[in-house]
């Protein structure tokens, strides 16, 4: 799925009431980010970060390492 540029990393779901990951095209529970924990440690919030941020790409390739 395709989302405009500035879509945040997290957003709400359409279908329920989670969090859908758009960088995993999945849901934020049950994707491969790392916890929230992680991305306030680098300083990026990931509900109003976009998924193309640097910080954001750091934080995924640093959890999937
Ligand atoms: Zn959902
Ligand atoms: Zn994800």
């Amino acid at each position: 799925m395709e989302y405009p540029p500035s879509t945040p990393l997290w957003i709400e779901c359409d279908m329920c009431e989670e969090w859908w990951c758009t960088f995993h095209d999945r849901h934020a529970f049950d994707c491969s980010c790392p916890g929230i924990e992680d991305f306030i440690e680098l300083g990026v919030d990931p509900y109003s970060t976009p998924a193309n941020d640097p910080k954001i790409l750091m934080a995924i390739a640093r959890e999937s390492r």
